[in-house]
């Protein structure tokens, strides 16, 4: 079977005890596959009953690792994960071994990446001033049986990525020029679907009017739907709140000349959510929405960025690193979350592709 990764996938390795964020630190609740606690409940005591009292079982029998005091039970003081040490790294469950990978399964192939959560994750994604890219290897994982026909949208929405790519990293435009690109051209996409026809590659952008908009009606907006969000951690709420109240004096030209040729690290944030998101249309048939939510997101983590820079005069890769890792642990990895943004292109006049065009392009 065919596999695709970003470049820095193979370099990712956990910082484990060294991270300053572990992901046993979330407060998370983590489904363990059956087989995993088929292996606990073979233990001997008193082993397997300290194990299992860190799990409870839903109503359908799914055991989940219950956090406690907002951490998983089995993070020991060091940082280290006590099955681990216990029982060795191949019996904790799928989700611990996999995270903070993901895979998505597409007709004969499997794509793969690690998320933006992750502080070691979120460095490799943004620390290369090139252009993102991703390698296609030949793997021995079985394939999913799809071969494709019920999946008519899969290889057309697989080459219009592609030109997504190309639109995100075409560094002879500003980062907000290529975004509009992007979005005009998804609008056009979705135009064919929503006719029920397949999309071709030479596919044209629309030519859809924009509406007169500026950032800062987009950006309140924007603001207003992430404030009603579910918040894992109390800091979290109080960066959207202090962003909400100095909406009016962010300094984006000072921010961009500060930032210089770092503006990449937006590109590659746009490029990572494209390359995680945009495929899942080939099923829920919504390729408009993954673009909005990219720009949407990625402008609120700028704005955040242009706070904590006029908050301490600096913003480093590491201050980049932090406000993304939190706004993707608190935002993208809650399926919620996401729902609340792009129901709220249903709903907010300010976030239609008009207006995200207006001042895109203003
Ligand atoms: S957040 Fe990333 S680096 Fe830190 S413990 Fe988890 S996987 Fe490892």
């Amino acid at each position: 079977m065919e596999l695709t990764a970003p470049v820095y996938y193979k370099d990712f390795r956990c910082l484990a005890d060294r991270c300053r964020d572990n992901c046993c630190r979330t407060g998370w609740e983590i489904d363990v596959d059956d087989e995993t606690v088929s292996y606990y409940k073979s233990l001997p005591l008193p082993l397997r009953d300290e194990i299992l009292a860190g799990l409870a079982a839903n109503e359908e029998g799914v055991y989940t690792i219950c956090p406690v005091n907002g951490q998983c039970p089995f993070l020991t003081e060091s940082g280290l994960c006590s099955l681990v040490i216990q029982l060795g790294e191949e019996h904790i469950g799928d989700i611990c071994t996999l995270h903070p990978r993901y895979r998505e399964w597409f007709p004969g192939r499997m794509e793969i990446g690690v998320g933006l959560c992750c502080e070691e994750a979120a460095r490799l994604i943004l620390s290369d001033s090139a252009p993102a890219e991703f390698e296609t290897y030949l793997t021995d994982a079985d394939a999913d049986d799809d071969d494709g026909e019920e999946a008519p949208l899969y290889l057309p929405l697989l080459d219009l990525r592609d030109r997504l790519f190309d639109l995100l990293q075409d560094r002879s435009l500003p980062l907000r020029q290529r975004m509009a690109n992007a979005l005009r051209l998804t609008a056009a996409v979705q135009g064919v679907v929503n006719r029920g026809e397949v999309p071709t590659q030479d596919i044209a952008p629309s030519d859809l009017a924009a509406e007169p908009a500026d950032w800062k009606t987009v950006l309140a907006a924007a603001v207003a739907v992430h404030r009603e969000m579910e918040v894992l951690e109390e800091d979290w709420a109080d960066s959207v709140a202090g962003l909400a109240s100095h909406l009016d004096g962010l300094d984006w030209r000072g921010f961009l000349d500060a930032l210089g040729e770092r503006v990449y690290e937006y590109e590659h944030l746009s490029v990572y959510l494209v390359f995680r998101y945009f495929l899942k249309a080939v099923y829920d048939e919504d390729a408009l929405t993954k673009i909005k939510q990219m720009i949407l997101m990625v402008l609120v983590m700028a704005a955040l960025g242009v706070r904590q820079w006029q908050k301490t005069g600096r913003f480093s890769l590491a201050d980049q690193i932090e406000v993304c890792r939190q706004y993707s642990k608190e935002v993208e990895y809650s399926d919620d979350n996401m729902e609340a943004l792009a129901e709220a292109f249903l709903f907010e006049e300010a976030l239609s592709t008009e207006h995200l065009l207006g001042f895109l392009e203003a």
